[in-house]
């Protein structure tokens, strides 16, 4: 099976094109099939596996036929300062992960009305802060800096229509646990998100948070 044949919005097969991207990975054909269903997965998914484009190219592309979905913060003036309400939000522990998951993003979002958007910790935060207040509808984002953020009123998740935590083993490794569970589970949230989470190892505490995450009918693919 090819991009081609798959059930995605022609904006997104225009950009998979130019990426040259022909057959689907198996992460990513499992992804795209997922995500259509409209059901919550846990995949197993190793670096190189084309995992980055398996989140991106079924969620943006749903979105790109929704344009109503996608609000701006207000343009500023008078006491209300402008919220940022993301529709993707990807999760991954490491500044250089998320660049490169921010570099396919852009790719992904060309010729399309959602805007790209990146955040993570150990650079100037008012920079970040413009940058998201331009416009942030698909969000990749470090748990620290992202928490930090929503703290100051700078974004909110209450528009959330996908989250995605990817290298999830690794982010419990660097101790984001309590981080992350705060980000998901004490801040206002969306409740009808559609969740993936994607992991090279499957550990207890893997699976505890796929328990508390993700919908009882989620897909656990090995
Ligand atoms: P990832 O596992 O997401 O880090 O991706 C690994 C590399 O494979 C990246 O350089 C991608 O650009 C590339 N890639 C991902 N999916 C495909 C595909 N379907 N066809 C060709 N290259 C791909």
């Amino acid at each position: 099976e090819t991009f081609e044949e798959a059930a995605l919005h022609p904006v997104m097969k225009e950009n998979i094109a130019l990426a040259r991207y022909t057959v689907p990975t198996p992460v990513q054909k499992n992804s795209i099939s997922i995500v259509t269903a409209g059901r919550d997965l846990m995949a197993c998914a190793q670096t190189g596996s084309g995992k980055t484009a398996a989140f991106l190219i079924p969620t943006c592309s749903a979105l790109f036929s929704k344009p109503e979905l996608i609000t701006r913060p207000s343009a500023g003036g008078g006491a209300r300062r402008g919220v940022a309400k993301p529709l993707v939000l990807i999760i991954a522990p490491t500044r250089e992960l998320c660049s490169q998951i921010f570099d396919e993003s852009r790719r992904f979002c060309y010729r399309s009305k959602l805007r790209p958007c990146c955040v993570y910790g150990g650079a100037g935060v008012q920079g970040q802060i413009q940058q998201v207040l331009i416009g942030c509808d698909v969000l990749v984002a470090a748990p620290g800096r992202l928490l930090d953020l929503m703290e100051r009123g700078v974004i909110s998740l209450s528009n959330l229509k996908y989250l995605v935590l990817d290298e999830a083993d690794r982010m419990l490794d660097m101790g984001f646990e309590r981080t992350i569970r705060e980000i998901v589970e004490g801040t206002d949230m969306a409740k009808n998100r559609q969740t993936l989470m994607y992991s090279a190892t499957f550990p207890r505490e893997i699976r505890t948070l796929a328990k508390d995450f993700l919908r009882p009918n989620y897909l656990f693919l090995r």
